[in-house]
């Protein structure tokens, strides 16, 4: 009767030590002084190292990535209060740097891992030794990413004017508020400069409508060829312009306005075998104690637009206050 109870207790035990060395979870026993005492089939799988190369060795030596003080800080509170401690990958994407080579998730270089430090408790009720339980969380960490950069791109899609690619206006609103602000800060200067399609309603007239939009493309692709990576472009309004120029004064403002304006003169939009050709009209304000806000900065670079249109149009003028 003893001899087979003793014979299941140890058929129990073999069954527990298989599915603790097949589960599909890292599990790691550590002793007080860090070093490892248990290191199952997943963390051998992972690692590429087997029980017998890392038993007895010490945690940080043999894996230089796992922070040592914060992992000390960490397990001193499980070893101390018997408490059970988490770290999940949003605050730390993996305590131990295993590639990650699931075919599905094969857009992410390294493992995604939750961790549990869990307190061991001996008969004489010390606790000599925790558990490091390692969870693969690289499905969920990559889909999450996968959803983040879907939003982004929305987030993008819902600030861009979708004919010329440029920010809308409500975005480039937006942006010249930021700008403003940061000019209030820093005293950094900036200009202002915004133009007008001249007789567009012609082209339209004449062409038709798509001929309109061609026309509105080429304006704006040739507003991008000639503005930095930092100045804030947007379609104002149908067939009118914005651009913040960061770091431009008045009179830098007035040669990139001259340039953009011969480039639109020169430039040709093609539609339907035919070719267009149009002029702008431009208002330029720089950036001045005069500003009391961004929709006055604005007004500025409108007024100097309006005295370009009444002046003859195919020019600019800065504005004076
Ligand atoms: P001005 O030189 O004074 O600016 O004359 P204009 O003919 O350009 O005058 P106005 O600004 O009043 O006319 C703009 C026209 O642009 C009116 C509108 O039908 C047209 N328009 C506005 N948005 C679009 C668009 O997205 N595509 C096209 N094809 N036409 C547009
Ligand atoms: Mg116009
Ligand atoms: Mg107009």
């Amino acid at each position: 009767m003893n001899e087979r109870r003793a014979s299941t207790d140890l058929d129990q035990f073999h069954w527990i030590m298989d599915m603790l060395q097949s589960v599909d979870v890292g599990l790691v026993v550590l002793d007080a002084g860090y070093r490892i005492r248990l290191w199952n089939g997943f963390m051998e799988n992972h690692s590429g190292m087997t029980p017998d190369e890392v038993r007895g060795e010490s945690l940080f030596e043999l894996f230089p990535e796992v922070p040592e003080a914060w992992f000390r800080r960490k397990a001193d509170g499980v070893f101390l209060l018997r408490n059970r401690a988490f770290t999940i990958w949003e605050q730390r994407p993996y305590l131990f740097r295993f590639r990650n080579y699931r075919p599905i998730t094969g857009t992410a270089q390294h493992m995604y891992q939750n961790i549990t430090l869990m307190p061991l408790v001996s008969p004489d009720g010390r606790v000599g030794h925790i558990c490091l339980q390692v969870y693969d969380v690289t499905e969920a960490a990559v889909s999450r990413g996968a959803l983040e950069r879907a939003n982004d791109r929305l987030e993008v899609l819902s600030r861009t004017d979708s004919l010329t690619g440029l920010l809308n206006r409500g975005a480039w609103e937006e942006a010249v508020a930021e700008e403003f602000r940061r000019y209030q800060r820093t005293g950094q200067v900036a200009s202002l400069v915004m133009f007008d399609i001249d007789h567009f309603k012609h082209v339209n007239d004449t062409h038709g409508h798509p001929a309109g939009d061609a026309v509105i493309r080429q304006v704006a692709a040739v507003l991008r060829e000639n503005t930095r990576q930092t100045d804030i472009g947007g379609r104002y309004g149908g067939e009118e312009f914005a651009v913040v120029l960061i770091d431009t004064d008045g009179e830098h403002a007035r040669v990139f306005a001259e340039r953009l304006r011969t480039q639109v003169e020169a430039a040709v939009a093609q539609h339907e075998g035919e070719r267009l050709q149009v002029t702008i009209s431009l208002g330029i304000a720089p950036l001045g104690p005069g500003i009391g806000g961004h929709a006055q900065w604005i007004e500025h670079a409108d007024a100097g637009l309006y005295a370009s249109k009444r002046g003859g149009r195919n020019r600019y003028t800065l504005y004076r206050p």
